[in-house]
């Protein structure tokens, strides 16, 4: 299976080590940072353990929600009907709340905004809460995720598949390989062990083989 090209290429952690002069500038998922954010106002778990070494001098987060930006907190759940992120963004998939209404022009609206945020900032990383029909970078859930057989497809969903064609590079919180690299270019150390990211790991690699 192929790696997916929205993450960072190795050269990417082969760049002088950030200083607080220099910091590397993060975008993340402001629920993995910490805010409430999330449709049931949560922060969807406890993401303490990859702040705890990304908050640091050396780094600028720049934290952003796409969907409470349009839609508030709390609210329903957008997931993509008919595509991937690319897909909305091209006018071929919809979003939709469970109740069925059509929410892709706000959603649109949204990863606009995130996308153009990530610009005016310096955005060089993307670090989002994958699954997310907003958010999700390897994995979205294809349609509705309540129904009795929820699928999942491979894609971006709507925000992420706007900063990755802004050239920024996304690696989701399942990304352990590319977390890891991350924190070694930060700590200027070089531990690298097995980890994998979510493509390499079993679940991914067993569910889509049996899904074209
Ligand atoms: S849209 Fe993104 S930042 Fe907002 S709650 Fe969902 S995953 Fe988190």
């Amino acid at each position: 299976m192929e790696r997916p090209h929205h993450l960072p290429a190795p050269i990417f952690f082969q760049r002088p080590r950030p200083t607080a002069e220099r910091p590397l500038v993060v975008m993340m998922s402001a629920c993995l940072g910490g805010i409430h954010c999330g449709v049931d106002g949560s922060t969807y778990g406890d993401h303490s353990a990859l702040r705890s070494w990304l908050l640091r001098p050396e780094v600028r987060l720049v934290r952003f929600c796409p969907e409470d930006h349009v839609f508030g907190t709390p609210r329903m759940t957008p997931d993509i009907h008919g595509g991937t992120g690319f897909d909305v963004l091209d006018g071929r998939a919809r979003v939709r709340f469970e109740d069925g209404s059509d929410r892709t022009d706000e959603l649109v609206r949204g990863a606009m905004a995130m996308r153009d945020l990530a610009l005016r900032e310096g955005v060089e990383l993307a670090i989002l809460m994958d699954v997310s029909g907003a958010c999700g970078s390897s994995v979205t859930y294809a349609g509705s995720r309540f129904t009795e057989t929820p699928r999942y497809q491979q894609g971006p969903g709507v925000a992420a598949a706007a900063l990755i064609r802004a050239g920024i590079p996304v690696i989701s919180q399942r990304d352990d390989r590319s977390l890891r690299m991350l924190r070694d270019l930060l700590d200027g150390t070089r531990t690298l062990a097995d980890e994998r990211d979510h493509w390499e790991k079993e679940w991914y690699q067993e569910y889509f083989a049996q899904r074209p």
